[in-house]
């Protein structure tokens, strides 16, 4: 975009992991048989009172304190009133004057550039309940069926300032901001399930300027590539539009994962009108500031924290560092591996390479185990090529690593009495190639240290062969 600077702004709402709804005390289970999981209070029929779920309010509080918020001990909740078969009381009990969090923010690295996005604030909410329609979308439905499962189900809306101005950027903090949720342990943030749902706002102006231009609302993003996507379309066609004279009309856009565009939904004169008022069954929030408090040393470290200190302190690599913090579980083995006296790097290599993949199928092993073996290693006692053997059977036996080498009997060769009569056969089985070894052609020893391996089984050590190859060769 080189004639204009794109202003984008995020909407998040996350989905709190309690066990009980928002304002009932229904189940939240997902994947429950359809309207299984209601009651009076979550259908919205006349007579229920809500109750507020604490756990609901905790997790939001953590949330705010987590990203650096001011949490008021003061909120209120109220009603926003709209028609939707998804809603059925036909209005959405939120917070809008009174959010529980304001002024937060996030930092998180994008292309190793730490960048800090404003937020302004977080607020609960109560989700609505999912309508499956008959055909591809609404519009060529012939019957839509509703769900009220997910309706009443605790939320918080985050809303960040209009302060991120690259698609691949959205994409980042978005990540980050998920990441997060899950170290606080207040939402699985799970995008294909719908626990985390982010519309985005896009504006484009003169590069420079500091007069926001006209903001298009982005809807139906539902995974980290489709946010960054979307954004990148319409940063296009807003650029397009705005450089061929014309005006970007105010509106709401959905995304279509299919055509890779944006479509228009409703311009501004549509939107509807909330009537927005005080919600009168709800006490506003009177937080004790105890309690808050309380919440507060209950944050875990959170990932930037982590990650510098996985630098600082263990002396590894951004790229390193970034897998322990994106995969918490490798990480808590890292750090009771590494407290084993074992190099770190050596622990982090190990994680990351085919343990990985076999974790991920089979599970974790404990890590007196994943140590053991890396100690094995270690001392010589048995090679790499070995080392990935013994990993391999260690997750389908249950004997320890010491125990798979001596039943298998693997183990390095390096004593010079057992190689000895090995080289001097695979130097008979080949004359010509000794000659042309003898006559210059030295890339023949990695031949010939190949053939020594296959004749112990691997077990041999490659550097010693190599020396008593030179030894015998006379070179
Ligand atoms: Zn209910």
């Amino acid at each position: 975009m080189t004639n204009f600077d794109t202003v984008i702004g995020l909407e998040i709402h996350v989905a709190l992991l309690t066990e009980s709804k928002f304002l009932c005390s229904c189940k939240t289970s997902f994947g429950a048989p359809p309207n299984s999981q209601c009651c009076p209070v979550c259908l919205g029929l006349p007579g229920t009172l809500p109750l507020i779920n604490e756990k609901a309010v905790e997790y939001g509080a953590k949330a705010g304190l987590a990203l650096g918020c001011e949490i008021h001990y003061f909120s209120r909740f109220d009603r926003k009133n709209y028609f939707y078969p998804d809603l059925p009381k036909a209005y959405q009990i939120t917070q809008d004057a009174f959010p529980l969090c304001t002024n937060g923010f996030l930092e998180y690295y994008v292309d190793d550039q730490l960048f800090r996005t404003e937020i302004t604030r977080i607020h609960l909410e109560e989700e609505a309940g999912k309508l499956i329609h008959s055909g591809q979308s609404i519009v060529d439905s012939e019957y839509s069926l509703v769900d009220y499962n997910r309706a009443g189900i605790p939320l918080i809306e985050i809303v960040t300032a209009p302060d991120i101005h690259h698609p691949k950027q959205a994409r980042l903090f978005l990540e980050q901001l998920r990441l997060l949720m899950r170290y606080i342990g207040v939402s699985d943030t799970k995008m294909e399930e719908g626990s985390l749902r982010c519309d985005a706002n896009i504006s484009l102006k003169p590069k420079g300027s500091s007069v926001l231009g006209t903001k298009v609302e982005i809807k139906n993003l539902n995974s980290f590539r489709a946010l960054e996507r979307a954004l990148e379309y319409e940063e296009l066609r807003q650029s397009q539009v705005l450089s061929g004279g014309g005006v970007v009309r105010q509106e709401s856009r959905t995304w279509d994962e299919r055509a890779g565009k944006t479509m228009s939904m409703r311009s501004k004169g549509d939107a509807p009108d909330y009537r927005i008022f005080p919600e009168p069954d709800l006490p506003p929030l009177n937080l004790d500031p105890v309690w808050v408090e309380l919440i507060a040393a209950n944050v875990p470290e959170l990932p930037l924290a982590r990650l510098r200190r996985l630098e600082r302190d263990y002396g590894l690599s951004r790229y390193d560092a970034t897998f322990l913090v994106n995969y918490p579980e490798f990480c808590e083995l890292f750090f009771q591996v590494a407290e084993r006296g074992l190099g770190y790097e050596d622990v982090v290599n190990f994680l990351m390479g085919d343990y990985a993949r076999l974790a991920r199928e089979k599970g974790h092993l404990s890590a007196e185990r994943i140590s053991e073996l890396l100690t094995l290693v270690d001392e010589g006692t048995i090679s790499q090529g070995q080392a990935k053997e013994v990993l391999s059977s260690l997750f389908s036996s249950g004997l320890s690593p010491r125990e798979i080498v001596q039943e298998r009997g693997l183990e390095v060769v390096d004593d010079p009495g057992r190689l000895e009569p090995v080289i001097r056969e695979v130097l008979a089985a080949n004359p010509d190639l000794v000659r042309r070894l003898q006559d210059g052609e030295t890339k023949l020893y990695s031949f010939f240290v190949g053939q020594v391996m296959r004749a112990t089984q691997g077990k041999a050590d490659p550097e010693v062969v190599h020396k008593l190859l030179r030894g015998e060769l006379g070179k």
